[in-house]
C-alpha cells in the first residue's frame, strides 16, 4: 500500500499527520500515513512530508540518522513546508545540511521581525488561499525547470519541481487541503 511518512524529528508533525489523513479521506485514496524517524522507516515510504520547525535542527538530525541520504538515494517525493522548504532547497543563506532537491536559493526568516508571523491571501493553483507564515523563508530565485507556484510581494513562497513541492507557509495550519492533494497526486504518479 502507498505509504506517506511525516518526518518526526522536530516541528509541527501531528498537524501534518491529521491533515494528510483528512486529505486522503476526501480524495478517497487508500494509503498508510505514519510518523517516521529512522532511515529504515523513511526508506519504506513513497512520499515524505517535512513540517515546519527549525530547519537547522531537523537538518542536523536528518544527517545524523541517515534520513537525508536515504531520501536523496531513493529519490523519494518530498513536500516541505516552511523549515521543510529550506531543507528542500539547494542553497540557504545559513550554513546547514540540505537535501538540495529543488534549485532555489532561500533566505531563512526572510520576512523579518515585523512580519515574523502573519496571514496573507495568496494565489495558488488558480485560486485564493490563506497563507499562514511563521518566521517564514522565501526563495530569492528559482532555477531552470522549477515551477513558481506562488509569490507574495514579489517573494517566491511556493515552488514545485518534479515530484517535490515546497511552501514557505503552513498548509497544515489551515483547513484547506489543496496543497496536500497536489502532493498526494504526485506521490501516486510515482508509485503507479
Ligand atoms: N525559520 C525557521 C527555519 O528556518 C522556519 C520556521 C518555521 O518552520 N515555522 O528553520
Amino acid at each position: 500500500m502507498t505509504t506517506i511518512g511525516i518526518l518526526d524529528l522536530q516541528g509541527d508533525v501531528s498537524e501534518h499527520l491529521e491533515i494528510t489523513k483528512r486529505t486522503l479521506d476526501k480524495m478517497g485514496v487508500e494509503a498508510r500515513v505514519s510518523k517516521v524517524k529512522t532511515a529504515s522507516e523513511v526508506a519504506e515510504c513513497d512520499g515524505i512530508i517535512i513540517s515546519g520547525g527549525e530547519s537547522t535542527v531537523i537538518g542536523k538530525l536528518m544527517k545524523e540518522t541517515g534520513v537525508l541520504d536515504v531520501i536523496i538515494k531513493q529519490n523519494i517525493p518530498v513536500m516541505g513546508t516552511c523549515a521543510g522548504m529550506v531543507l528542500l532547497s539547494k542553497e540557504s543563506d545559513y550554513e546547514q545540511p540540505l537535501l538540495g532537491l529543488i534549485d532555489i536559493k532561500v533566505r531563512r526568516n526572510g520576512f523579518g521581525r515585523q512580519r515574523a508571523s502573519f496571514e496573507d491571501e495568496i494565489e495558488i493553483f488558480g485560486g485564493n488561499y490563506k497563507g499562514v507564515f511563521i518566521r517564514a523563508p522565501y526563495a530569492l530565485e528559482a532555477g531552470e525547470g522549477v515551477d513558481v507556484l506562488a509569490k507574495l510581494d514579489d517573494k517566491i513562497v511556493a515552488v514545485a519541481y518534479k515530484h517535490h513541492i515546497a511552501t514557505a507557509f503552513h498548509p497544515e495550519l489551515t483547513d484547506d487541503t489543496k496543497i496536500h492533494e497536489y502532493f498526494i497526486k504526485e506521490v501516486l504518479k510515482c508509485v503507479e
